[in-house]
């Protein structure tokens, strides 16, 4: 079992309560007011600790910082590379595709948030508007 300070969980609770994608500065603003003592190694410290027993998930979505969130709701992104838009793809439409792999290489899947980089319609078609 974690063991949930003071900070770690009101940075959990936060990151719950939000329900998505937070920087460690963004934790840190929404949480300051509430701990008065706090400083920025104190949540860095913090989320590492709830990434390691699998309470929170960082990504990096290629953005200058990594993102944290709760990872109550499994879920999987598409970022687009030109707007930085993201979507959220459903784990029930990735949990086949996982299970297959699981099962065809004999591999437990650890990956809790998916990734995938792209375009979106919106990018896709003003890049095709252009090269018109
Ligand atoms: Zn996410
Ligand atoms: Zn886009």
């Amino acid at each position: 079992m974690a063991k949930l300070t003071t900070a770690r969980s009101i940075i959990l609770e936060t990151l719950e309560a939000n329900q998505k994608h937070m920087t460690a500065f963004q934790v840190y603003d929404a949480v300051k007011h509430r701990l008065p003592s706090l400083n920025m190694s104190t949540v860095y410290r913090a989320l590492e600790y709830l990434t390691h027993h699998g309470l929170i998930s960082v990504a990096d979505v290629g953005a200058s910082m990594p993102i944290y969130e709760a990872v109550s709701n499994t879920h999987h992104h598409l970022v687009c590379e030109e707007c930085r838009h993201i979507s959220i793809v459903a784990h029930d439409e990735v949990k086949e595709f996982f299970d297959s792999i699981s099962h065809k290489y004999n591999f437990t899947i650890h990956t809790n948030h998916l990734i995938l980089f792209g375009l979106c319609e919106k990018c896709r078609q003003a890049k095709d508007d252009k090269s018109e």
